[in-house]
Order: structure tokens, then C-alpha cells, then sequence
């Protein structure tokens, strides 16, 4: 905690002098984006004027005013946490394979796992989403357990971490600063019970093999952020991949039976399950899951410091895991899309195209929007991109409308968009933890509720969950 006081975060201007010919490219492409975004009838580009004149002084009073007390929450939004035994560790441990499973931290952080690899969506951890941990908007709601419990102690790692875009709430220096520092001294091959600290399996596993690494998936622009703000000795095996809209990286597991059941990403505690429920799948000697990540387009902006709005991009990701079987692997050389390095510019492992003559029956889709008005495109990104078995939707931080719309979703639009992008099945997320917009984080739970019933759907297709909560695809 100290640590995190004293090491704020500073904000460096991005110096046109280091500007290359290809980042000059990467700027082309996001502002095409920019345009893209620009033309769609339901966004408005959001005006600093009307935010100081209308939006700030609604938020001020009801902040000060008219927010829960912790008591009203602790009653009415329970968190379940780590420390009192509430969590789903079993789950936690030995996640099915057949389905996906989420876990929600609170806001937009939630722990996926699926296909054998474990990933966290847009980590937040810290007591404020704010440039500093002094001030900016507080926590109202705890996570249900830290990065160094599910890390360190309960040896769950993580394999993938996506970010949609670098607004505080979404991108967290200090999280993404502790999921480096602890998977950098992560090894597979550690005995759990001698895994008190992360400084230990550094010692004691030096060798680079035995080591995993976290994957960071951002959109075009913000590894740059990544090289200017963690340090290179947290990077070690871990990587940053950054894509376009559209443009994917596949994240390949395997499994075989023959040699020592050895499952390079996945949780090594859930290994024993996994192998026989991929043993039910298929028949085959070896198994092995591609995991493809790709970056789709949403309804939103980029803004960190106030002099680089839309110099990022942002994105939402659509997350596919598939299970192959294949008697004699194929050669990989397929195009490489995306663009990947672990900071000193040498290539980690680049896209490796679509298997799909590979590909087994086994398939399973998760969406993470990030954030995201609603625009029409969802439609496309349903037919392109689903059916999803689960989507995080966004549903908080929409009042006033006139201003949060074409960046956020209400309830109602969350509902809407589910069918308009094909989820099977839904979590809602973005509320219920930083009190960012002048309605109760609570609030959205109830509207939700209500706009399942004005659709006709049922409760249980969009279930209302509690920060801790561990819910499956079905
Ligand atoms: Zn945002």
C-alpha cells in the first residue's frame, strides 16, 4: 500500500521525436478509426463544456448527497469475499472445459476462464481509478480477493489479460504492474505449499523455461503506454500484443496424453479434469485448444491525460476457444496479423491464422465489449462474430443520458444488445462498484431487472450477480 502511494502514476506527454515510420502508420490507422467512429449517427463526440456545465455539478451532488451509505451496501450488495470463505475456490481451481466461467471483481474486471487459460478483463484492483491513488473516485465496493491471493497463494495464473482502452476505470497502473510482478515469478512447476511469495519463485525457478508469462491485449497505440510505465524488469516472458480493429492473435494450449499431461497455459490444479473432459470430447492422441483473441469495434473514445483524446484506440474483444484434435500436426505459417513484442523488439509468439480445417466441433465464445454506446454495427459484429455462449455487458454509468449515451450503456441498451450481438447468455458489468455517473451504482441491477421483463426475457439469461459471484455459460 505504501508502495502504491509513493509510486503514482505521472503523466508524460507522448514526444513526437520518438514518433517511427511505422508508429506514423499506427496513427493513420487510428485515426481512420476516429473517422470511422465519427460518421456513425448515434455518437457525439463528448464536450468538455457540457461536462463542467451539466454532467459534473448532477454527479457532485448526488455523490455528496444521495449515495448509499456502506452500511445500505453491505446489506444490499453484499461482496463475497476471499477472506470470509465466501469464494468458489473449487470452481476457481478446476473450471469446466465444455463451458466458459466468470467471476465477477467488480466494475468491468472480471476473471474468465475458458478453453484452458485464465484471463482477467480490464483489471482494477486499486482503491481509485484515478491517476492517483490520493484522490479521484473511490471504491465503494471491495474486490472479492487481491491479485497476490488469487495469484500467490491460490496459484491461479493468469494467462491473458485484456484491456479495452486507457480511461482509469478500464486501464489500472498499479494492477497491471502487479500482474506483471507476480507472473514474472510464476512457474509451472512449483510446489504450491512452498509458494508464500512472488520473490521466492524468482529464486527458486530460474529456469526460463519453466516460467509463464502474462499476455497484455490492447488496442493500436497503448503498448507505448506499457513501455513508458512498467518497468522492464517486471517483463521477463511477459508480452504485449496490440491490434486494430479486426486484426486477432491466437493463444495456443496444449494437452497431450502420451507425454506427461503437461498443459502449457492452462491451470495446472484443474489439469486433471480438463484432461478427461477433453478424453470425452475426442479420441485422438493429442488434444490442443487455440484460444483466438480478436479486436472488434465499439462505440467509445480514448482520454488519459486530457491532451491525448482518441489518440489510442479502443475496442472490445471477441474471445474464441477452440478444442483440436489433430493426428499429424500442420504447418503454421499462415499470415501473421497484429503486432507483438516483449519490449526489446524481439518477436514472442505472432498470430498463427485460422486452423479451421483443423478445428474440432468443440467451440466456445465470449465477448468483452469494454466500453460502449449503442450503435448499429452491433448487428454486423453478431453475424461476424457470434453466437456468443456469454458477453460482459456494459449497464451502468449512463445519467445523464444526454451526455453518457453515446458512450455507455443503460440497462435497456445492454438487453438490446445482447440479442443484436447473439449471447446466449449474459453477466452485466460496469456498475456496482466506482460511483462515476449521477445514479446509484446499485441502480442499474433494478433497471435491468425491469428490462428483461419489458423484453421478455428471462431473469436468468441476464442474471443479476454479486462482486464474487462465479457464474458459467450454462
Ligand atoms: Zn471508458
Amino acid at each position: 500500500m505504501v508502495e502504491e502511494l509513493l509510486e503514482q502514476e505521472t503523466a508524460d506527454p507522448i514526444s513526437n521525436n520518438n514518433i517511427s515510420l511505422s508508429s506514423l502508420s499506427k496513427k493513420e490507422k487510428i485515426a481512420n478509426r476516429v473517422k470511422e467512429r465519427n460518421s456513425w449517427t448515434t455518437f457525439k463526440k463528448p464536450n468538455e463544456l457540457t461536462f463542467i456545465g451539466s454532467v459534473l455539478p448532477k454527479y457532485l451532488k448526488y455523490y455528496y448527497t444521495k449515495h448509499p451509505t456502506e452500511k445500505d451496501l453491505n446489506q444490499s450488495f453484499p461482496v463475497k469475499l476471499y477472506d470470509d470463505g465466501k469464494i468458489d475456490l473449487d470452481a476457481l481451481r478446476s473450471p469446466p472445459s465444455s463451458q466458459i466461467q466468470a467471476t465477477w471483481i467488480g466494475h468491468s474486471t472480471t476473471l474468465v476462464q475458458m478453453g484452458g487459460l485464465t484471463m482477467l478483463t480490464d483489471p482494477v484492483f486499486s482503491q481509485r481509478c484515478s491517476m492517483s491513488q490520493m484522490s479521484g473516485p473511490k471504491r465503494f465496493r471491495p474486490p472479492p480477493f487481491s491479485l497476490k491471493q488469487l495469484i500467490i497463494k491460490e496459484r491461479i495464473a493468469i494467462d491473458i489479460v485484456l484491456i479495452s482502452h486507457n480511461h482509469f476505470d478500464h486501464l489500472d497502473y498499479y494492477s497491471v504492474k502487479k500482474i506483471a510482478k507476480y507472473m514474472l515469478g510464476y512457474s509451472n512447476n512449483i510446489n504450491p505449499t512452498s509458494a508464500n511469495n512472488s520473490e521466492n519463485n524468482t529464486k527458486n525457478n530460474d529456469k526460463s523455461n519453466d516460467k509463464r508469462g502474462v499476455k497484455f491485449i490492447v488496442p493500436l497505440g497503448l503498448r507505448a503506454w506499457f513501455k513508458r510505465k512498467v518497468p522492464k524488469s517486471l517483463m521477463g516472458n511477459n508480452s504485449v500484443v496490440e491490434l486494430d480493429w479486426h486484426e486477432k492473435t491466437i493463444h495456443t494450449t496444449s494437452l497431450n496424453s502420451k507425454t506427461n499431461n503437461i498443459f502449457e497455459h492452462g491451470n495446472s490444479n484443474g489439469l486433471n479434469k480438463m484432461d478427461n473432459d477433453i478424453r470425452n470430447f475426442d479420441c485422438e492422441h493429442s488434444s490442443s485448444f487455440d484460444v483466438t483473441v480478436t479486436a472488434i469495434p465499439m462505440q467509445h473514445w480514448s482520454n488519459r491525460y486530457g491532451w491525448d483524446r482518441d489518440k489510442t484506440l479502443w475496442c472490445g474483444f471477441s474471445v474464441v476457444a477452440s478444442a483440436r484434435v489433430y493426428s499429424t500436426p500442420k504447418s503454421l505459417d499462415e499470415k501473421d496479423i497484429g503486432d507483438s513484442d516483449n519490449f526489446d523488439g524481439k518477436s514472442t509468439d505472432k498470430i498463427r491464422g485460422d486452423h479451421s480445417t483443423n478445428r474440432s466441433k468443440t467451440e466456445l465464445k465470449f465477448l468483452f465489449p469494454g466500453d460502449t454506446g449503442w450503435f448499429d454495427g452491433l448487428y454486423k459484429i453478431g453475424e461476424q462474430y457470434g453466437p456468443f455462449d456469454l458477453a460482459a455487458l456494459p449497464i451502468g454509468v449512463y445519467t445523464p443520458e444526454h451526455f453518457m449515451k453515446p458512450m455507455h450503456m443503460s440497462p435497456d441498451d445492454a438487453v438490446r444488445m445482447m440479442t443484436a450481438i447473439q449471447a446466449k447468455k449474459a453477466v452485466p458489468i460496469h456498475w456496482g462498484t466506482f460511483c462515476l455517473a449521477a445514479e446509484s451504482i446499485v441502480e442499474p441491477k433494478k433497471r435491468l431487472k425491469k428490462a428483461l421483463e419489458t423484453a421478455d426475457i428471462d431473469q436468468s439469461i441476464f442474471p443479476a450477480w454479486f462482486i464474487g459471484d462465479t457464474i458459467t455459460s450454462g
